[in-house]
C-alpha cells in the first residue's frame, strides 16, 4: 500500500488518539506528510493549541508549521442518520466562528452526558469498576472528550475483555449500547455548521458503518442534498473493490475526493498515518479548493 503525502483524517490525544497534537505534527513530519488535518472527535483543541504555540491566527483555514507540514483545520462530528451513527468530517473551517464554537460546546456537553449513559449501561452488562474509571479518567472536564475507545481500553486493562475489538463486539457496539446515537445532531445539522464556518463537509469512511449498499446509496444522497460536498474515497483498510465503488458514487454526485488513514496510534500497520490506497484518475480533490494547496500531490 502506498505511503501518501496527504492525510486528512487522524486523531490526537485531544480525542481518542495516542499522540499529543505536537507529537502528531512531528510524527507527520517524520513520515514526509505535507498536508495534514487533525480530525478529532467533536473538538478542534489540537488546531487551537498548535496555532497558539506558533503564534498563528487560528481563524485561518490552514497554517504552515516549522515542521514543513501544512495543517488544515479539521474535525470529525458525531452525527446521526436514520438511527445510524455517522461521522461527518469538516475541513478548512474558521474554527473561531461563533456559530461553530457554540455547536462544539453543545457537542462536548452531549459527549459528557453520553459517557454517563455508557457507564450505566456497561454496569448493567456486569462490567465492574465503571464508576472508579469515570472518577479517575473522566473527571468533569475530560469527560467531554471521552469516548468508547477509552471505555474499551479500561475494559481490556481490567481483564474484562481479551482485546479492544472483543470489548467493542461484546459491550460497546451500536447494537450492544441502547439508543447510543440519540445524543448526536442530524447529519444535516453537522453539515450546516461546517458550511457556515467556511469549511467543507466530508462523509467519513462511508463503508465502515456496516450499511447495505442500498442504505449507503441513500445516505450519500441525503448527505449531498443537505450540502455535503466530499467523500473519503480512500481509507486504510479498504479493498480496491470498495474504492472503485466510492469512485463511482463520487462521479455520480460530482463530489470532491478526500483521503485519510483514520490514524489513532503508532504500531497499527493497517491504520498507519499516510497509508491508504489512492490511485484514482481525473478526480477533483477537496484540498485543491485552496489555491495554495492545490499543487500538493498525494503520492
Ligand atoms: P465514539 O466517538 O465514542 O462513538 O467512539 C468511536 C471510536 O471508537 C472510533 O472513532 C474508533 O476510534 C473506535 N472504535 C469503534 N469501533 C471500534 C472497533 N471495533 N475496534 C477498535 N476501535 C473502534
Ligand atoms: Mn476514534
Ligand atoms: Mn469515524
Ligand atoms: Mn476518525
Amino acid at each position: 500500500m502506498p505511503l501518501n503525502f496527504i492525510d486528512l483524517h487522524c486523531h490526537s490525544s485531544c480525542s481518542d488518539g495516542e499522540l499529543s497534537p505536537s507529537e502528531l505534527l512531528d510524527y507527520a513530519s517524520a513520515q514526509n506528510i505535507q498536508l495534514l488535518a487533525i480530525t478529532d472527535h467533536d473538538n478542534v483543541d489540537a488546531y487551537l493549541t498548535l496555532s497558539a504555540e506558533l503564534g498563528l491566527d487560528a481563524s485561518n483555514a490552514y497554517i504552515k508549521t516549522p515542521q514543513k507540514v501544512t495543517l488544515l483545520s479539521g474535525i470529525e462530528l458525531s452525527s446521526v442518520w436514520n438511527n445510524h451513527g455517522i461521522h461527518i468530517v469538516g475541513l478548512g473551517m474558521d474554527v473561531t466562528h461563533q456559530g461553530f464554537q457554540e455547536f462544539i460546546e453543545d457537542q462536548k456537553k452531549r459527549r459528557a452526558n453520553r459517557v454517563q449513559d455508557i457507564a450505566t449501561q456497561l454496569t448493567a452488562m456486569n462490567i465492574k469498576g465503571c464508576d472508579e474509571f469515570l472518577a479517575i479518567t473522566a473527571n468533569a472536564q475530560k469527560s467531554q472528550a471521552i469516548g468508547r475507545k477509552h471505555f474499551a481500553e479500561f475494559i481490556v486493562r481490567t481483564g474484562q475483555a481479551k482485546n479492544i475489538s472483543q470489548a467493542f463486539k461484546h459491550f460497546l457496539s451500536d447494537k450492544k449500547l441502547k439508543n447510543i446515537t440519540q445524543y448526536w445532531p442530524s447529519i444535516s445539522q453537522s453539515i450546516d455548521v461546517i458550511n457556515q464556518s467556511g469549511g467543507t463537509a466530508v462523509l467519513a469512511h462511508p463503508l465502515k458503518y456496516h450499511l447495505s449498499r442500498f442504505k449507503i446509496h441513500h445516505l450519500i444522497k441525503d448527505f449531498v442534498d443537505s450540502g455535503g460536498r466530499a467523500i473519503e474515497v480512500s481509507s486504510s483498510m479498504q479493498s480496491q473493490e470498495s474504492t472503485d465503488y466510492l469512485y463511482q458514487k463520487l462521479k455520480e454526485h460530482n463530489l470532491l475526493a478526500s483521503v485519510g488513514s483514520d490514524f489513532h496510534q503508532t504500531g497499527l500497520v493497517w491504520q498507519a498515518l499516510g497509508k491508504f490506497n489512492y490511485c484514482l484518475p481525473n478526480i477533483n480533490t477537496v484540498w485543491s479548493q485552496w489555491p495554495a494547496l492545490a499543487s500538493i500531490q498525494s503520492h
